[in-house]
């Protein structure tokens, strides 16, 4: 099981944020930063993000992006399956599609694994991703800049 690209960079925003701030609010631009992760792509994740009121962006003086009670409560098995979306693990319905796929044990088998691996997931919440030793290294990265 891998998860897609976009997920791994909203899961990375997210514990980046959940991480208290010493100067004040993030920007996209500095989560992409401290994330080693290109501006454009970052934005794509933190507009999903704010879509799923896991964060929220307060505008003006003293602006920035927050993680929401929900985003620090949110399980992160919740949070997987809702950037995942529908995808299966394997591209039964195709071009072409699969001939076994309306009646395939195999598909059914690897659905069941993709839930377990879900599952697996959803006692955890963001902020235990945060707890040592992630956290420190976290709030050391910020205002870096990538390499
Ligand atoms: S063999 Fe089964 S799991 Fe593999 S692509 Fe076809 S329907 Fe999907």
């Amino acid at each position: 099981m891998r998860l897609t690209k976009f997920t791994d960079l909203a899961l990375r925003a997210v514990m980046r944020l959940a991480v208290p701030e010493q100067t004040g609010p993030s920007t996209t631009r500095e989560v992409a930063e401290a994330m080693a992760v290109p501006y454009a792509h970052m934005a794509k994740a933190i507009t999903r993000l704010q879509h799923l009121g896991v964060l929220e962006a307060r505008r003006g003086r003293g602006g920035g992006l927050e993680l929401t009670g929900l985003g620090r409560r949110a399980s992160v098995g919740w949070l997987v399956r809702e950037l995942e979306g529908e995808e299966e693990v394997v591209a039964c319905e195709g071009d072409p599609p699969c001939p076994l796929r309306g009646a395939c044990r195999l598909r059914r088998a690897l659905r069941d694994a993709q839930e377990a691996f879900y599952a697996t997931l959803d006692p955890l919440t963001v902020a235990d991703l945060v707890a040592s030793p992630t956290g420190p290294v976290l709030a050391g990265l910020v205002g870096r800049r990538p390499e």
